[in-house]
Parts: C-alpha cells; structure tokens; sequence
C-alpha cells in the first residue's frame, strides 16, 4: 500500500530564544562577565551560546488480519537558543558585541539547521516505512528509525563544533575580538 499524502507532511519547527543577562562596563571586563554569568557548561568548559534541539515523532496505523500500516506520520521539531543579552550601552563594548554575536547566532542557527535536517529525514524514514505484519513490529521499526537519527544527529553536531572550533572559524569566538 502506497500513501503518497504522507510523503508531502512537513515537519512542525519551532524555535525559541532564552536570554542571560550580562552587565559588561568594559571591553577587557566582557569575557568574565559572560563567563560568570553563563549557564552553559560542558566537560568544565563554559559556552556563551548553546541551541537544544528537541525532536518528537508520531505515527497512526491501521490494520487488518495480516498487516498493520501507517496512516500518519507527524515529526516535530523544537530547538531552544540559550544566548547572551547585553544589558549595557558602553561604546567598545557594544563595537565588539555587533561584531561577534550576529556570528555567534549564526553559529547556533546552523546547530538547528542541522536537527531540521535530520527532523526530515526521520520523517521521511517513518513516512516509508512498509506494511508489517503487526503493528508492535511497525511501531518498533519506526522508533528504530527516529532512535538511530538522533544517535546521528549528536555525532553530527559534534562533528561541527569539531570542524568549526565551536565556531570560531565562523567569526562566532569572542576571542578574535578583544
Ligand atoms: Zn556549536
């Protein structure tokens, strides 16, 4: 049985922003500032940006005596941005700001990208999955499916915080501007 109607779904994205505030009064105080004042850590390191992709999928089936199919595929994606807000005006510190943090975003948006694409693919796998023989068996075979693109997801958002420096080569590291 073909549904070509599960094929055209889309996956349902949506992001959302969630600010720390930091109060830098010079440009040689605005690293500490961020670093006391982030709440991103990892392995003892602090971030200053940080994007959590957060992905769901669903499925309705239908069966008869012998097999079990899907009717409809719903995959779902959240990614939530936890950034920075400036909360001051002083000059220098506002010239290195404007400069570094367009990147920064830039940088997490790209983390995010990366979760649509994966988000797609999962409900495409889902999507074409064929009729079993029962639905335990199809509703298995569709986890799976989810369960080893999110095993991906991770290796490919490690691989581009890896390749980027955790974006600095993006212009997304503080650094490059003080
Ligand atoms: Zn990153």
């Amino acid at each position: 049985m073909i549904f070509p109607s599960l094929l055209r779904a889309e996956v349902t994205v949506s992001e959302k922003l969630k600010y720390y505030s930091v109060y830098p009064v010079s440009k040689s105080g605005l690293l500490d500032e961020l670093r006391n004042k982030s709440p991103i850590t990892e392995d003892g390191d602090v971030f200053f940006g940080y994007t959590y992709s957060s992905i769901n999928w669903r499925f309705k089936w239908k069966y008869n005596s012998s097999e079990c199919w899907l009717t409809s595929v719903e995959t779902s994606l959240e990614s939530t941005y936890t950034m920075p807000k400036l909360e001051t005006d002083y000059f220098w510190v506002k010239g290195v700001w404007d400069k570094w943090y367009p990147n920064l975003m830039k940088h997490e948006k790209r983390h995010h990208l990366i979760a649509l694409e994966i988000a797609e693919l999962i409900q495409e796998g889902i999507s074409n999955l064929s009729p079993q023989s029962s639905c335990s068996k199809l509703e298995n075979r569709a986890n799976q499916i989810g369960f080893d693109y999110m095993e991906q997801l991770d290796v490919l958002n490690e691989n581009y915080d890896l390749e980027t420096n955790h974006g600095e080569t993006e212009g997304a590291s503080l650094f490059s501007y003080l």
